[in-house]
């Protein structure tokens, strides 16, 4: 049933339930104020004259009373009874054929508590009161046939119920169409509201993804039916992570609903456009072929390549699109959104601006969509575990340090390398998370170790992102107050790249971690753009020459005048150098005998759990005795 409908049967039906319960009351207060009446007219007889009847031993006396009685109870069709004991000693006026009838009934209705009422009998009502007499013996009792008055009494208020009742009724109809319609007016426009709600998003107003599938699985069906093409895109920022990071949230945003307005601009009218979260977004193009595609994805680029100037502050902000297409690449809605999704992300490794999707890409990227959706969880309950690679010094015979190297172990997939998922996780951008999580497992052994006697300085890898995060010396600190350690056990490495993405914003993060005392390593060392300027002015002071000029030293002279060097220059700058990846014995000697400070790699050991590597020093210990 409709509101409208609904609103005014409830009116109707309350105002119509109102009115019998009015009329109700009030036909009992006019019967009540009868049978009241009655009981005031008694008492007057029973003042006046009636309670002298009773009086003692004089029956004559009682009979000039009687008559007296009889005299002022004058009322028409009424009867006026004196009873003793419950029998009849007197009667006055029209008695009616069926008085023992009516008594009997009458001596049923009357109790202490009422003393008038309305009885019927044979069809006949009559309204009665008794009144005591001051002999408890005997009471006057007085009967008046209700007939006629109640048939006034009913046709007066059926009158005025009818009246009032009308005119209640007519304003009741109104204003009820009147709620009604304003109540259901109202409801429809927050039904409109909420549907748009719960369809679009709040910042830009696009479709979301649930009206995003709904158009896609539209097109679907209209593009089968029709035998056309449709293309899919998806699309995400590069670098939208920093800019939100650097320039706060409130630019962020500006940006994402500047982004939005260009895209609008850039494709047709019957393209849905819509945004995904975050910095994704998704376009959906109804008939559009591979080359439709491609212009497109050109043309949405090309609007992307002005500077977006948000309050006065410009910034650069170009996207990774993934095509796909239908029907070469899938016929379902979740098909063509994974192999977009496949597309973009080889659009981000290539910096090819879009690509369209590749079957041959999707094994890889298979598993690697798996780790993504996996590695949250993965960080949330705390799985990836610290492992630690020991850092010898070859001359003294001693384990100096180690450096601290994630693993996780996949419950599917087995080992993943932090090759694999470190980049993952940054994607996701919960790196510095995990790099806590590592650091704060590293302290934590590091004090098992320390109980041991074994003090061992460790190495953490820090990833660009962390390094453009200026409240991460904080975070540091607070870390390191909570495990009770002092900063110099702890050497941060940064890739020479890491530096590179922001060296301004990495300085001054570096300049802050080692005036609180921590140790600052480059590594990698020689694989980036090394500029000197920048080695001279950072506070570093350890080199890890990257692995790949030690894998080559003994055949190659090149890689060994690169190490010659980098050793000599690091020792100039003051600092310590360190060989990563050095596998043989072979190696081992020679880069010793170039000078290297300390030696890490398979030649001693790959990268242990803690309580390995702690087995694994005693054994490195009891070796080193027995050689000496
Ligand atoms: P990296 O900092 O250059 O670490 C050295 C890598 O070389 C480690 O690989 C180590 O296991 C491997 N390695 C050491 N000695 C040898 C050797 O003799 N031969 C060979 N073939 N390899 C050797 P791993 O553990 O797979 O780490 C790879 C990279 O992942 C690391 O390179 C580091 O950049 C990054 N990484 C690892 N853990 C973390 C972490 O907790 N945070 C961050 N931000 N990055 C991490
Ligand atoms: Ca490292
Ligand atoms: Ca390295």
């Amino acid at each position: 049933m409709r509101l409208k409908t609904q609103i005014l049967i409830s009116v109707l039906g309350i105002t119509l339930f109102a009115q019998l319960v009015f009329g109700f009351m009030a036909y009992r207060q006019i019967t009540e104020s009868r049978g009241d009446q009655l009981t005031i007219f008694l008492q007057y007889l029973n003042r006046e004259v009636a309670d002298h009847l009773t009086l003692p031993g004089n029956a004559d006396v009682s009979a000039i009373y009687l008559e007296e009685l009889r005299k002022r109870f004058s009322t028409p069709d009424s009867v006026l009874l004196v009873q003793k004991n419950k029998k009849i000693e007197y009667a006055a006026g029209d008695v009616p054929e069926d008085l023992p009838e009516l008594m009997k009934q009458l001596q049923q209705a009357y109790n202490e508590k009422d003393r008038h009422g309305l009885i019927e009998v044979k069809g006949t009502s009559y309204y009665w009161a008794v009144s005591d007499l001051p002999d408890p013996e005997y009471q006057l009792v007085m009967l008046e046939p209700a007939g006629d008055e109640e048939a006034r009494i009913v046709s007066t208020l059926r009158n005025r119920l009818l009246s009032s009742g009308f005119i209640i009724l007519w304003f009741a109809v109104w204003i009820s169409l009147i709620l009604g319609s304003k109540i259901s007016h109202r409801l429809e426009e927050q039904n409109e509201m909420l549907e748009h709600q719960a369809l679009h998003d709040s910042l830009t107003g696009l479709p979301n993804r649930l009206l995003l599938h709904d158009r896609i699985n539209q097109v679907l069906l209209q593009s089968e039916r029709q035998q056309k093409f449709f293309a899919l895109f998806l699309m995400d920022l590069n670098h939208f992570k920093e800019v939100n990071d650097t320039l706060g949230h409130q630019y962020g945003d500006e940006l994402l609903k500047m982004v939005s307005q260009r895209l609008q601009f850039a494709i047709r009218e019957q393209d849905t456009i819509a945004r995904l979260g975050g910095d994704e977004f998704a376009v959906l193009m109804p008939d559009t072929d591979l080359p439709g595609a491609e212009l497109c994805a050109r043309r949405m680029m090309k609007a992307m390549e002005a500077p977006f100037n948000i309050n006065d502050v410009a910034t650069e902000s170009k996207a990774s699109i993934g095509i796909s297409l239908y029907p070469d690449h899938g016929a379902a809605a979740e098909t063509l959104m994974q192999y977009a999704d496949v597309a973009m992300y080889q659009a981000k490794r290539s910096h090819s601006g879009y690509a369209i999707y590749n079957p041959s890409q999707n094994r890889h990227t298979v598993r690697r969509l798996k780790l993504m959706n996996d590695i949250r969880d993965a960080i949330e309950n705390n799985v990836i575990t610290a492992f630690y690679q020991p850092l010898v010094n070859y001359d003294k015979h001693k384990v100096e340090g180690v450096e601290v190297l994630s693993r996780w172990h996949h419950p599917e997939l087995g080992h993943i390398y932090p090759d694999e998922f470190i980049p993952l996780v940054e994607q996701v951008g919960l790196i510095r998370t995990l790099s806590m999580q590592i650091l704060r497992q590293a302290l934590k052994d590091c004090q098992l170790w320390s109980d041991r006697g074994m003090h061992l300085k460790i190495s953490v890898n820090m990833s660009a992102q962390c390094l453009q995060d200026l409240r991460l010396p904080e975070e540091i600190n607070s870390i390191l107050q909570m495990y009770d350690t002092k900063p110099d056990v702890i050497q941060f490495e940064i890739t020479e790249s890491a530096l590179m993405h922001d060296l301004s914003r990495a300085r001054k993060i570096l300049d802050v971690l080692n005036e609180m005392g921590f140790g600052l390593a480059i590594d990698d060392f020689g694989t980036g753009f090394s500029s000197m300027a920048y080695l001279k002015n950072l506070p570093v002071d350890t080199l890890k020459i990257d692995k790949s000029f030690i894998d080559d030293l003994i055949e190659s002279q090149s890689d060994r005048a690169i190490v010659k060097s980098v050793i000599e220059l690091g020792h100039n700058l003051r600092c310590q150098v360190v060989a990563e990846g050095v596998e043989t014995q072979q190696v081992l000697e020679l880069l010793d005998d170039m000078g290297v400070d300390l030696i890490q790699g398979y030649v001693f050991s790959p990268a242990l759990s803690a309580d390995k590597l702690m087995v694994w020093i005693d054994q490195y210990y009891a070796r080193q005795k027995d050689v000496v």
